[in-house]
């Protein structure tokens, strides 16, 4: 018989300092990168997708995109810059909206019927259950939170893009349901993290209201 599965290969490439939103100032933090691979007799051979990387706290423990690294500019080599993922505003905004849901505690069809219709007005094409059950499996795996996924992304999108941002997460938020105390956290914190009036808050999230009647009528 021969014995295959599945581990993740974790590695940690660079240590260093960043602010760290969750405790508020400078902190020790390690960069790992996690590949998973397929194993034969327990033994990592063969690679089963790409490599993602993971930033973590060494104070808080809190996991962050290494995104976070240009947030504040603080400890950061070219070598943050170089070995980032390629992916664009429209795929990191994708994430950003299954973990959203995740965020939610559970996936029901109704989320993931959700997810594609609204990925799909978001990418101009059709997202597809795969493309989600990848990205989803990654986020349960790489273990970093919405709200740190957000804070570690605003620094690499523009004005424009953030508010873009928050239709598309408040609409994802109120898939097949009201919006919850939770997801209504979420968002009030992302609008503190790109510095949005209220009033610009309710705008957006007023025409996301009405973009949405508009599209089940
Ligand atoms: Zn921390």
């Amino acid at each position: 018989m021969i014995l295959i599965g599945t581990t993740n290969w974790m590695r940690t490439v660079q240590r260093g300092e960043f602010t760290c939103p969750q405790c508020g100032g400078l902190r020790s933090y390690r960069l790992r990168t996690r590949r998973p691979m397929m194993t034969f007799y327990f033994l990592p051979l063969v690679p089963i997708g790409p490599c993602e990387w993971i930033l973590q706290c060494q104070d808080c423990r809190q996991n962050w995109d290494p995104s976070i690294l240009r947030v504040h500019h603080v400890g950061i080599d070219n070598l943050a810059a170089n070995m980032s993922p390629s992916e664009n505003f429209q795929d990191e905004l994708l994430r950003a909206m299954v973990l959203m849901v995740i965020d939610r505690g559970r996936i029901a069809e109704d989320d993931i019927q959700g997810l594609m219709r609204i990925g799909s007005e978001l990418m101009g094409r059709g997202v597809h259950r795969d493309e989600l059950g990848w990205i989803c499996s990654s986020a349960y795996q790489n273990k970093i939170p919405i709200e740190n996924y957000l804070h570690s992304m605003i620094g690499n999108w523009t004005d424009d893009q953030q508010q873009v941002a928050l239709h598309y997460l408040f609409l994802t938020a109120t898939i097949g349901e009201d919006l919850t105390d939770h997801a209504a956290k979420v968002l009030a914190k992302y609008q503190k993290m790109i510095d949005l009036s209220e009033t610009e808050f309710q705008e957006i999230v007023e025409a996301a209201v009405q973009f949405d009647e508009t599209r089940e009528s």
